[in-house]
């Protein structure tokens, strides 16, 4: 899941910063299908409404995607960019997608930063010696090889530390706030701030090495990794991530008296290497030069094997587009499958295929990604220009069988696809129940057992519906307003 933790409010201007939730069925019973009929352009016709319908149906029956997930997990396992397991990653992609008989497969190079874990340990030392179950942060630096050993200052968030200012000097700084569980991406987004920058601001005050509390929901004793990012300009200090009982030891412990920690990591930057982004295509049978894109990342962390995160969304996405190419009639512009590389610790696939294909965003007349797990479908999120909405609407209303009935103004399509916000492409993405995305999303523990079949079906009817209906519609969904048009931070 993405590196890209809020949704940015990105719809603000056009829905008062609020986001939208319009129950399909609610719309209906308001009389959206005279709402349908009323529009000008009839967005979507009975016939591609009557089609979408029949796809939902038919996924809804049951699909392939748990299948093609766990086939990526079981042929390349862990698979950090530019590592081994990545390269076959790539190479499962492009058999995967021949043998489902897509048009154009391809995989286009794409540069990337390797990083690699070697090897990683922790204890208590004061009060009482105790092993620590903890896991250096991607990108991390390594430790001095003899460990790194200090007082510990506990904070409970970044502006804790601010107020705390110069006690960190010469200390390990260790964050000890909890994630919140809930339905919504919203309870990361808050969280996953203390990861990416607590170790730039703790050595800003002169600290040592920085400790968190794993950002995750679960009580296991699987240490969740994910990006650290660091400031230029300040020193890079080591930063690991401490199982949550661990964390809630530490801070028992904490209560007795100064506590001292060690911790050894052994891990670092290998310079540049090289992914790619696998690529195939449904072809368009009407305006095979405008595409709708559906993506995922074939990345993932090196402690698990990427089962959620993000085999589940490439395997939806390969599954919807093959749907959407059996529909009647076949959609009339390209759904282009895009399996990107190197989501989880730098973005490099999405430059790469923002650099590489600049001429055709003009063409590009949706993105969708899938990067949210294995749990049910929520709401179908969407950023575009307004009049896009009776549409969606519409849309809204034949996904209601999968879950994701409701509109939210306000996504940003996925941390891959956000790359094309700048060029207007409208962006989409089907929410989902992220509950218990968290208990092992970036831990050991993400493995083919996490995934949930019936959910992915969900989950595949609502992207093949979308693609269809995108890939359908008489005319494009209107572009991304100018205003919105930033490019998001990688
Ligand atoms: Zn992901
Ligand atoms: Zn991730």
């Amino acid at each position: 899941m993405p590196a890209a933790p809020v949704p940015p409010c990105g719809a603000a201007l056009l829905l008062g910063c609020r986001p939208m939730r319009i129950s399909a069925l609610a719309a209906a019973a308001l009389g959206g299908t005279a709402l349908l009929a009323a529009t000008p352009e009839r967005p979507l016709s009975p016939e591609t409404a009557r089609a979408a319908t029949e796809i939902v149906k038919k996924a809804l029956a049951g699909t392939g995607t748990a299948g093609i997930a766990t086939s990526l997990t079981d042929r390349a396992g862990p698979r950090l960019a530019g590592s081994p397991g990545d390269t076959a990653a790539v190479a499962w992609g492009l058999e995967t997608l021949r043998a489902l008989h897509f048009a154009d497969v391809r995989a286009e190079e794409a540069p990337v930063h390797v990083w690699k874990r070697r090897s990683e340990s922790g204890e208590v030392v004061l009060p009482w010696a105790q092993p620590l179950a903890l896991t250096a942060l991607g990108g991390s630096v390594a430790t001095p090889e003899s460990g790194l050993e200090a007082d510990v200052l506990e904070v409970s968030s970044l502006e804790d530390l601010d107020a705390r200012g110069e006690a960190a000097r010469g200390k390990i700084v260790f964050f000890d706030g909890a994630m919140r569980r809930g339905r919504q991406m919203s309870g990361y987004g808050e969280a996953v701030v203390v990861r990416t920058h607590g170790a730039s601001r703790a050595a800003r005050y002169g600290a040592l090495g920085v400790l968190i509390r794993s950002i995750g929901t679960d009580h296991d004793r699987f240490p969740h990794t994910g990006g650290v990012d660091y400031d230029d300009g300040t020193p890079k200090i080591p930063a690991a991530a401490l199982a949550v009982p661990d964390a809630e030891m530490l801070t028992r412990l904490g209560r007795l008296g100064p506590a001292r920690v060690r911790f050894r990591l052994d891990c670092g930057d290998e310079g540049m290497g090289k992914s790619a982004n696998v690529i195939g295509e449904i072809s368009g049978a009407g305006k095979p030069n405008e595409i709708v894109l559906l993506g995922a990342h074939l990345d993932s962390w090196d402690l698990g094997r990427g089962a959620i995160d993000d085999a589940a969304g490439c395997a939806a996405v390969i599954e919807a587009a093959r749907l959407a190419r059996e529909a009647s009639p076949p959609p009339a512009r390209t759904i282009r499958v895009v399996l990107f590389a190197n989501e989880e610790n730098g973005g490099g696939g999405a430059k790469a295929y923002a650099s590489e294909h600049a001429a055709e965003l003009p063409a590009h007349a949706a993105a969708l990604e899938a990067d949210s797990g294995s749990g049910a479908p929520l709401e179908l999120s969407w950023l575009a220009g307004p009049s896009a909405e009776p549409a969606l609407r519409a849309l809204a209303a034949i996904l209601e069988p999968t879950g994701a009935g409701s509109l939210h103004g306000g996504g940003d399509g996925g941390a891959d696809v956000g790359v094309l916000r700048a060029a207007g492409v409208p962006l989409f993405s089907i929410s989902q129940d992220v509950s218990h995305y968290f208990d092992v999303h970036h831990t050991a523990n993400d493995t083919a057992m996490q995934l949930e079949p019936a959910n992915l079906d969900r989950l595949t009817a609502a992207v093949a519906a979308f693609a269809y209906a995108a890939a359908s519609a008489p005319e494009p969904f209107e572009r991304i307003p100018e205003s919105l048009r930033v490019t998001p931070r990688r």
